[in-house]
């Protein structure tokens, strides 16, 4: 494996957001001014990303321990890495690349990289179930472009580069030729001009704001949503539901890009306050959560040990509020029968040992309005 020549941050303008920028060159500014938040399917892709490149640079016994899942979801990609390393002269794994610029923004990490004798191979690992294609893919090309001018080609005779995506078990491959990919340097060239400029245009569209994480302070989405929708933010209290099918249907058209728009407002609004901002209208607040035993064996012990075994067990543990509820009947009806007698006494000091185990467990953070903030509690209890 080759040196890393550069040291790596998230780049703005890097190959994973060169699409989006080429086609809105001002978000690569306004992107810049938003909290950075993971999806759960982002994160599962960082780890799968490790464990490939664990499992490429320092064998299997690097993934001893892994996720069965995880590794029969990368196994193909890191067959096919080690199958071309067999006939390649270099090959690098997870391995930051750049380009020479003024702006010190051009830069990235490949996930897989190999040259033979006259080929630059470069791999992309995509975990995500939306089909990604190999052809006219900029993310690669730009890959591609960074390794060429980053690999000292002086006893080389590159003259083809193979671009690949590995997904779902598949290897989608385009070939170009060394001169096309300098035509992609021009385009690359006149992107970046575009997005540096002060002036930088904000042009929606459905491609580069899909994956766009400035959507929520982004004047041009929401000026685009309303204007399509019919309906904006600041008149949302006084809106009233549309009542005919076809304003419904017209309205139902927008839902999926409000709630992503207003999904992103939330996203940011929580990871703001994770950062302990302090809001204008807005308290942070625990969010807690449903009421759940402590110690489960325990309380299966002192439900058995009562006779109580009969109404505290579903497949598992019932919830503290079913068991309570249950109990409480029981000692409703028995009062009922006699005044006092030993099986209620007997229900009653169940009850408090029971309630000795119960917890409620702080899940979360939620914003409630100011004077607004006891209600904090989410559950069905
Ligand atoms: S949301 Fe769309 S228009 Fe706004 S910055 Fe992002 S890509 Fe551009």
């Amino acid at each position: 494996m080759t040196e890393c020549p550069t040291v790596q941050t998230h780049s703005p303008i890097g190959p994973s957001s060169y699409q989006r920028v080429s086609l809105c060159p001002g978000s690569m500014r306004l992107s810049q001014n938003v909290a950075e938040t993971q999806s759960d399917d982002a994160k599962r892709g960082s780890r799968l990303h490790a464990l490939a490149a664990d499992w490429l640079e320092d064998g299997v016994d690097a993934i001893l321990g892994a996720d069965q899942e995880d590794i029969d979801a990368v196994a193909f990609y890191v067959n096919h890495c080690h199958a071309l390393m067999k006939q390649s002269i270099g090959s690098w794994v997870e391995y930051p690349v750049n380009l020479d610029h003024p702006s010190g923004l051009l830069f990235g990490t490949l996930d897989f990289a190999c040259v033979d004798m006259d080929r630059l191979v470069i791999v992309d690992y995509k975990s995500g179930r939306k089909k990604v294609n190999a052809v006219n893919n900029t993310q690669l090309l730009y890959y591609a472009l960074m390794m060429l001018r980053n690999l000292n080609t002086a006893d080389m005779s590159i003259e083809t580069i193979s671009l690949q995506i590995a997904q779902g078990g598949e290897i989608d491959t385009w070939d170009i030729s060394v001169a096309d990919l300098e035509v992609f340097a021009d385009q690359l060239n006149a992107t970046v001009e575009a997005a540096l400029a002060e002036d930088a245009p904000l042009i929606p569209g459905s491609v580069q704001c899909n994956y766009c994480p400035a959507i929520s302070i982004c004047p041009a989405y929401k000026a685009r949503l309303e204007e399509e929708s019919g309906l904006t933010m600041e008149n949302v209290d006084a809106m009233i539901p549309p009542k005919t099918p076809a304003l419904i249907e017209q309205r139902y058209a927008y839902v999926a890009k409000w709630r992503k728009y207003l999904d992103e407002v939330e996203k940011q609004a929580m990871a703001l306050a994770k950062k302990g901002h302090k809001f204008e209208n807005f308290d942070a607040v625990d969010r807690v959560g449903n009421r759940s035993w402590i110690d489960e064996k325990f309380v299966t012990g002192i439900l058995e040990q009562a006779g109580w075994d009969r109404d505290g067990f579903d497949r598992k543990l019932k919830s503290p509020t079913q068991i309570l509820s249950a109990l409480d009947k029981a000692t409703k009806k028995m009062a009922e029968k006699a005044t006092v007698s030993k099986p209620t006494l007997a229900l009653l000091e169940l009850r408090s040992e029971l309630e000795a185990q119960i917890e409620r467990k702080v899940i979360g953070t939620k914003l409630v309005r100011k004077g607004d903030s006891e209600n904090v509690t989410e559950s069905e209890d």
